[in-house]
């Protein structure tokens, strides 16, 4: 069987992944080495240096290609470094158009790494489409897409906004990290960039830090190997070797997530001291429509506000959890509570944040795969 021809489950598991040709080993060796033994001057079998390529991120990179339905894959060593490496493809005078409701480490590399090398970032509500066109000029190289958003879980239309950057001959890139290709495969929507932090779902155990991205087009790819290689924010064989381990059970744990964010949600929805449950599952969620499109199902990514909505009320609510544990990042197997106006979104300033619904009593919860009931038991005991 092709491997464009297998299903999500089957791909997580065999994607770009064959029996060690030295050795048999079913499982892809951890090539532990910098360099390669060449019989003559440049012959060799495909590795020179592992900056350049190492077996071991290399079947990583052909997995991970397959799963967001793309035909190149680039693994970094953080999110962020797959981030600047997208960035490092325009130049001076360029300018990039993003959601305002962003992944705070996002925000911080675009305004206060690149905006120094006079690339212009501009930040507009994406839930709108025709806010993107209201900045595009003949400047605008990039479109920045990060959906579902973090940590107020909007819905942004893949779709919509990849018909403007056709229309405008610009780039466009996806954060995929929330939604993972089990949800979501942007590349079929028009995106020509998927990116994951892959530190989150992908990998799905809370013991790695990497960055992706995947490509279709075959100049995209060969623009990002040379930045990849040139700029060298790769990332080692032990963690590509982890990350393979994790995804070959991302179907499963993705369909957990899923199943206990909607019982979670639904629970935080009727409970009398919340005040607001973002999610994109609700019918009452704004753009429920477009997720039901373009989503499978809806996540295990859940923010909610507290009627009491000062910024004591949810510190103080924090540390009484106990199945969840207080702690940035997302997407691991144990559900963790976060407290973004102070964590994941300190950077951003307070106006700025709360503009975009990032209030003081905001708690965003990646829901994990535990027993639903103790989970909902959990955040009972909390908010009692
Ligand atoms: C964590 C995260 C990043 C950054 O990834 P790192 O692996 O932490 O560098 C980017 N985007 C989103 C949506 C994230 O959650």
């Amino acid at each position: 069987m092709s491997q464009k021809e297998m299903k999500f489950g089957t791909k997580t598991i065999h994607a770009g992944l064959e029996p060690d040709p030295a050795t048999g080993a079913i499982m892809t060796p951890i090539y532990q080495t910098s360099t390669y033994a060449q019989t003559q001057v440049g012959v060799h079998k495909g590795y020179e240096y592992s900056r350049t390529l190492n077996p071991t991120r290399h079947a990583l990179e052909k997995n991970i290609a397959e799963l967001e339905n793309g035909n190149y894959g680039a693994c970094f060593g953080s999110g962020l470094a797959a981030i600047d490496a997208v960035i490092k493809m325009l130049n001076p005078g360029d300018e990039v158009i993003s959601t305002n409701d962003l992944y705070g480490g996002s925000y911080r590399i675009f305004n206060t790494i690149f905006a120094k090398y006079n690339i212009k970032f501009h930040f507009v509500d994406m839930k709108d489409p025709q806010q993107i066109e209201a900045k595009v000029n003949e400047n605008t190289k990039l479109i920045w897409v990060e959906t579902p958003t973090n940590p107020m879980m909007n819905i942004i239309d893949i779709k919509a906004v990849s018909a403007i950057a056709k229309a405008n001959n610009t780039l466009l890139a996806v954060d995929n990290t929330f939604a993972t290709p089990y949800l979501q495969t942007p590349l079929d929507l028009g995106a020509d960039i998927v990116m994951h932090s892959v530190t989150k779902y992908l990998g799905g155990h809370s013991d790695v830090v990497m960055g992706a991205l995947v490509m279709k087009d075959e100049k995209i790819a060969e623009e990002i190997y040379r930045i990849q290689n040139s700029s060298g924010g790769v990332t080692g064989p032990m963690d590509s070797f982890l990350v393979l381990r994790g995804i070959k059970t991302l179907h499963l744990r993705m369909q957990r997530h899923c199943e206990n964010g909607k019982e979670v949600a639904q629970y935080l929805k009727n409970h009398p001291k919340v005040a607001n449950v973002y999610w994109p599952g609700f019918e009452t969620h704004p753009n429920h429509e477009i997720a039901k499109t373009q989503m499978k199902d809806f996540g295990g990514m859940i923010s909610f506000s507290l009627k009491d909505d000062s910024l004591e009320a949810a510190l103080e609510l924090l540390p009484k959890l106990e199945i969840f544990t207080l702690a940035e990042s997302l997407g691991g197997v144990e559900s963790l509570a976060s407290h973004p106006a102070s964590m994941t979104h300190a950077a951003i300033p307070k106006e700025e944040r709360e503009k975009s619904g990032v209030v003081d009593s905001l708690i965003r919860l990646s829901v994990g795969v535990e027993d639903v009931e103790d989970i909902i038991k959990d955040l009972e005991n909390a908010l009692a």
